[in-house]
């Protein structure tokens, strides 16, 4: 259909809105870890789709899922029952704890509905986020987001009011808490602010402060669910029980399905919320089959070692002691390396050396590979990444 690279770079600026800075390329195909480009250039990937490509591509039983679902039922509206749809919110009940599910299509509508039914059940209007918080780009998920450059154009937004407090401070926490206080909102690793792990404790502490101030607690888990830090969900690593937990990104192997959990009795009722495309038969069987995949081949305990192999790698390599870097931190395959300087070089760089990274706050290289990223992969990518340090 394209004669060129430059043919795609050129109709994109025609058509498309700028929303999006790329490098100038056109990927085409991949697999497992790798992904190749329309000259057949291979790269091993370590952006994963943005934490989404947690099987890796065109994993066998996540495609014959797709095909097969695909070939009987792909949507029917939530008027009607469909059997996807029910055995996967039974199998996510049980991987995460949680006991009721709402289904939707990505990360910023399972955010949206959280903050309704939060406001439903408590029928107070206020939230509390965390400084550095990214919780989506839709009005209401934007409220409870930080960044300025992410909200400035727009504000005044939809919630009014979001009080932000620093993240990692519990008591900060406390403090801002009054009596229309709907609900406190966290990422348990803020991703897109850079790998931003709190001090162990931290969740608990503001789990305790929630219950006995009587105000919910709602866990974003969109980057760190489905195994990326080691665990089926970062809350494990400190034994936290959210009241609404908001999945999306890795759920669907790279279609796009999110999620909204929560405990026996926060809930809606008939016709307070709904999605028309929310949990439709094909997402739910993709869906399926990336738990499946997952499970079969371990790839929660495989992050968890591949993530701790990756770390003692970037160490042991004298990347940490390397001037530029100034500090590396992570949880299973969710990694950040932390620059004394703008980080845009750096993943050119990597680009040309077949290396896909990601630069997350301007100074930080994000690493959420594929989970079946292997440690000839991970040996190489090191390598390069050692090499352009130097
Ligand atoms: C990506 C992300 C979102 C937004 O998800 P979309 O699918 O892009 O709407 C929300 N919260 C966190 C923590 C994320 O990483």
């Amino acid at each position: 259909m394209f004669s060129s690279p430059e043919e795609v770079f050129e109709k994109e600026k025609k058509y498309m809105m700028q929303t999006y800075k790329r490098p100038r390329m056109v990927l085409k195909e991949g697999k497992g870890a790798t992904v190749k480009d329309s000259f057949g250039k291979e790269y091993i990937d370590c952006v994963g789709g943005i934490a989404v490509n947690a099987v890796g591509y065109c994993h066998p039983m996540v495609v014959n899922a797709i095909k097969e679902q695909a070939g009987k039922l792909m949507h029917i509206s939530n008027l009607y029952y469909t059997e996807p749809q029910v055995e996967l919110a039974e199998k996510l009940s049980g991987i995460s704890g949680m006991d009721k599910v709402f289904f939707c299509n990505s990360g910023a509508e399972s955010v949206e509905a959280a903050l309704k039914l939060a406001s439903k059940v408590t029928g107070k209007h206020k939230f509390i986020a965390a400084e550095g918080s990214f919780h989506g780009r839709t009005l209401g998920s934007l409220s409870v987001t930080f960044e300025t450059k992410f909200r400035s154009v727009f504000e005044p937004l939809l919630l009014n009011g979001v009080e932000f407090v620093r993240y990692n401070d519990a008591e900060a926490i406390r403090k801002a808490m009054d009596d229309d206080t709907a609900a406190v909102i966290l990422e348990p690793i803020q991703g897109e602010t850079g790998i931003i792990i709190p001090s162990e404790g931290y969740l608990k502490e503001v789990r305790e402060i929630c219950t006995e101030e009587g105000v919910l607690l709602i866990l974003d888990e969109i980057q760190t669910g489905f195994g990326r830090t080691g665990r089926w969900f970062c809350k494990e690593h400190e034994d936290v029980e959210p009241d609404i937990m908001t999945v999306a990104k890795a759920m669907g192997a790279g279609f796009p399905i999110g999620a909204m959990l929560a405990k026996e009795g926060i809930e809606f009722e008939t016709s307070e919320h709904a999605s028309t495309f929310g949990g439709n038969p094909l997402a739910c069987a993709t869906a399926l089959a990336a738990i499946k995949v997952i499970e079969d081949e371990k790839l929660v305990e495989r992050s968890r070692e591949l993530g701790a192999y990756f770390m003692e790698k970037l160490h042991e390599d004298a990347i940490g002691s390397n001037p530029i870097v100034k500090e590396i931190r992570g949880k299973g395959l969710m990694i950040g390396i932390e620059l004394t300087k703008p980080c845009g070089e750096m993943v050119e760089k990597a680009l040309e050396r077949n290396i896909l990274i990601n630069c997350t706050s301007d100074t930080v290289v994000r690493l959420v590979p594929p989970l079946v990223i292997s440690k000839e992969q991970i040996d190489k990518v090191i390598s390069v990444l050692y090499e352009i340090l130097q």
